[in-house]
């Protein structure tokens, strides 16, 4: 088994998720895994970075498939014996003008971006070492999103006590409303993404909480961001910062050295805590 730390990143073949692999490997003292869904996709983001003069290593991973979140967690647990570093920053979004209907892109954006993330969690946090960070790619949009539900969702997702369960029956209650056409008068905001990333701060936030009450001593801190407005292919060419620079929170929040305490359980943007 390798001593060598050892930092994943989810969705990283393009986008910010690269960006974020290459801050990782000028700055993080390990192995980085840039992993992708399609292994040729994959394959060519690791040359591209190699041909920058950085060796990111490759493995495959497709977060709306357990068998590969499960194939990634044995592999890591078998060479590293755990995680030092894990950023899930994979996630999909319809463009605006798209013509799909909305229970269907309800249904396919919380898939990724909400039940896969979960399910990676739920396999790869376990594997977290002390000292470890986790940083979950979130979005303003989910801030924007929570203003628009009703005062009682709103009540649900600033809870400190709502559970995972909660959180995730809650995440596939809004699909079944837009399937029946009564999510706005459910109380929920007419975003799939929105709602999605909702469930991804949320999420953060339930993580934190219990790593605080099951592994207070392992001094793990685990946050959820937003990287700003990103020129992608998901946010095109019009957004204001380079991925590079849409890399930056998400990597300030993966490399929070040793003896920082804070932030935990937190929603940043620019570097900056901000109010849920
Ligand atoms: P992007 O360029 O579209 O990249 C998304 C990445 O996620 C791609 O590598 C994609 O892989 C991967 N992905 C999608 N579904 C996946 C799955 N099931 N399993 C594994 N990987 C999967 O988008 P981006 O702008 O870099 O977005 C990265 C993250 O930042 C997302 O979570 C997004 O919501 C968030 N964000 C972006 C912005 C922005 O302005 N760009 C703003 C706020 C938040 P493929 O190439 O195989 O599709």
């Amino acid at each position: 088994m390798s001593n060598m730390p050892v930092a994943v990143v989810t969705g990283s073949n393009k986008g910010i998720g690269l960006a974020i692999v290459r801050a990782l490997c000028k700055q993080f003292p390990g192995d980085v895994y840039l992993t992708s869904r399609d292994p040729g996709r994959g394959q060519a983001a690791v040359a591209q970075l190699q041909q920058e003069g950085l060796q990111p290593l490759f493995h495959q991973l497709d977060i709306d498939d357990l068998q590969s979140i499960r194939a990634l967690r044995d592999f890591l647990k078998e060479k590293y014996g755990g995680i030092n570093v894990l950023v899930n920053n994979a996630g999909i979004a319809f463009k605006v003008h798209d013509t799909t209907p909305f229970a269907v892109q309800a249904e396919v954006t919380l898939k990724t971006n909400f039940f896969g993330t979960r399910n990676v969690c739920t396999e790869l946090l376990p594997l977290m070492k002390p000292y470890g960070r986790v940083v979950n790619v979130s979005s303003m949009v989910s801030s924007s999103a929570l203003g628009g539900c009703s005062q009682e969702l709103q009540q649900k997702f600033r809870s400190d006590a709502i559970t995972e369960e909660e959180l995730a029956q809650l995440m596939s209650k809004f699909v079944e409303d837009t399937k029946k056409g009564t999510h706005e008068r459910e109380g929920w905001p007419n975003t799939a993404y929105g709602v999605s990333k909702i469930g991804v701060t949320v999420l953060s936030r339930i993580h934190a909480r219990l790593l605080k009450e099951q592994r207070a001593g392992d001094h793990i801190l685990l946050n959820a961001c937003c990287p700003g407005w990103v020129r992608t292919d998901m946010a095109g060419p019009k957004a204001t910062k380079s991925p590079d620079e849409g890399a930056e929170t998400p990597v300030y929040l993966a490399l929070l050295p040793p003896d920082a305490a804070a932030p935990h359980g937190q929603f940043v943007s620019n570097k900056t805590v901000r109010a849920w």
